[in-house]
């Protein structure tokens, strides 16, 4: 190539590098310091409950404590406020007013799962069963055959609430959902992926030994609910208002003879909730504007309910902060900016098809940001205006952040949605950006170490700069 063509292209074309061949040495060890934290984080937040009440824990940790309404606000505060102990709202309070808005960094801490139908326990052919509704989008298949851990909560009557693990400790037994043996399933292999394995067959196996005598009935059942009651103290009854949901008994791995990766349950978006919350954690110095970082419930069902990002929950919180402030509320919201951190799919070789190459977010190629998102023609996308995207590029760019730009897949291929529509219709000016994920809604998903860090490296950013809108 000669000298002029390799100026022209350097000057004129675009060239996307992997974030290996741009990050110095230095960065690895830092890299895999935090990746360590987050699966730790991982491992004890494996639902919205368990991830809220762990967040609380690292930020007390940090110096922030519970906010109440009434109370002053002023630069330097650090507070924080948990919605019914399924989401948490942080604050960073800035030393500008809050009529000049906010930095926003919001993810969501549910994820895919089956939960326990109301009246989850039965007995069919002297086993013993909870049956499941699913949370999310599952492809159900993937959720038979691996060892489950059963987590989450029996409120009782009487204003008790009740933890419950079961399998999450070593040594603990695990429940398991069933699947047809190959030597049986000829008729079932020919089904789609879709409907192969039908939701009412997603039952929980949960015993098979009888308690009493063989003319008694119901015996298996009965030994499962005398085991509940002496670990919980509950009856079948209790179990109506419970909250309780199976997900993988799998703690967070290495992934990868290099291990560049980690594999885990519940990357999204546990992978940015960590990220936002980490970063507002470690800031050093009061941030410019205030920085607030949303840590959602229901992302999965749509961000409706009382804990998700839908939810008056965030007003309410931010209308207390600017009351404090003599700040109307409407003003402080169209000057403030979020990023909605949430994962985007990794481009996969071997599903290439479903790809659009140059508009994918590739594994290791550092936090992806999505201008919009939707289907069928950016349906339900919030679609970011262009100096928003200008803005956040050069906000990463001087933080020396990698970065990429995608979509989720190709045109006609599907779609998804985030929190930012929901964002953006409080006239909150709004991005999504967030970790590259391989087997997205899996029990185990993928992700690059290199993609996490820079993902909190890019929320730092976001909460150290201000927003010019
Ligand atoms: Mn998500
Ligand atoms: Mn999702």
């Amino acid at each position: 190539m000669s000298d002029k063509i390799k100026k022209l292209k350097e000057q004129l074309l675009s060239s996307r590098k992997n974030g290996y061949d741009r990050v110095g040495p230095s960065a690895l060890a830092e890299m895999e310091a935090y990746c360590a934290g987050y699966m730790a984080f991982l491992d004890s937040a494996k639902t919205e409950r368990l991830c809220a009440a762990e967040t609380i824990r690292l930020a007390e940790e940090r110096g922030y404590r519970p906010y109440v309404r009434g109370m002053e606000v002023k630069a330097g505060d650090k507070l924080y406020v948990s919605n019914r102990g399924k989401s948490v709202m942080l604050a960073h309070i800035g030393r500008r007013t809050l009529a000049e808005g906010t930095q926003i960094a919001a993810a969501h801490i549910d994820s895919p799962r089956l939960d326990l139908k109301p009246n989850p326990l039965y007995e069919d052919s002297e086993l013993a069963y909870f049956k499941t509704h699913y949370y999310g989008g599952i492809r159900k298949y993937q959720w038979v055959t691996i060892p489950l851990e059963l987590r989450g909560v029996a409120a009782l009557k009487n204003g008790t609430v009740v933890p419950v693990n079961i399998g999450a400790e070593p040594g603990d037994p695990r429940l398991v959902i069933t699947d047809l043996l190959p030597h049986l399933g000829q008729e079932q292999a020919k089904k789609p992926l879709a409907t192969a394995i039908p939701g009412e067959t997603l039952n929980l196996l949960l015993g098979s030994r009888p308690i009493g005598d063989e003319e008694d009935t119901g015996r298996v059942k009965l030994a499962v609910m005398q085991l509940l009651h002496e670990k919980y103290g509950i009856t079948e009854d209790d179990l109506t208002s419970a909250e309780l949901e199976a997900v993988p008994a799998m703690n967070a791995t290495d992934i990868g003879l290099d291990r560049s990766m980690i594999g885990a349950y519940g990357h999204d978006d546990r992978v940015c909730a960590y990220a936002a919350l980490k970063a507002l954690l470690d800031l050093t110095e009061t941030p410019e504007k205030t920085a607030l970082c949303v840590l959602a419930d229901k992302e999965e069902i749509g961000s409706d309910g009382v804990t998700g990002m839908q939810s008056a929950a965030f007003d309410t919180f931010l209308e207390d902060l600017c009351a404090a402030q003599d700040v109307p509320l409407r003003v402080c919201r169209e000057k403030s900016f979020c990023l909605s951190a949430d994962v985007t799919a990794a481009y996969d070789p071997d599903y290439a098809d479903v790809y659009e190459k140059r508009n994918a977010a590739f594994l290791n190629y550092g936090v992806g940001l999505c201008k919009y998102t939707g289907a069928r023609g950016k349906s339900g996308a919030s679609d970011a205006d262009a100096e928003t995207v200008a803005y956040i590029r050069r906000v990463f760019d001087e933080a020396g952040v990698v970065w990429q730009i995608a979509e989720l897949g190709k045109v006609d291929a599907g779609g998804g949605g985030t929190v930012a529509a929901y964002m953006a219709n409080r006239n909150i000016t709004t991005l999504d950006a967030g970790v590259p994920v391989l087997s997205m809604h899996a029990p185990f998903e993928t992700v690059g170490k290199l993609d996490c860090y820079e993902t909190y490296l890019g929320m730092g950013a976001v909460y150290r700069s201000a927003f010019p809108g």
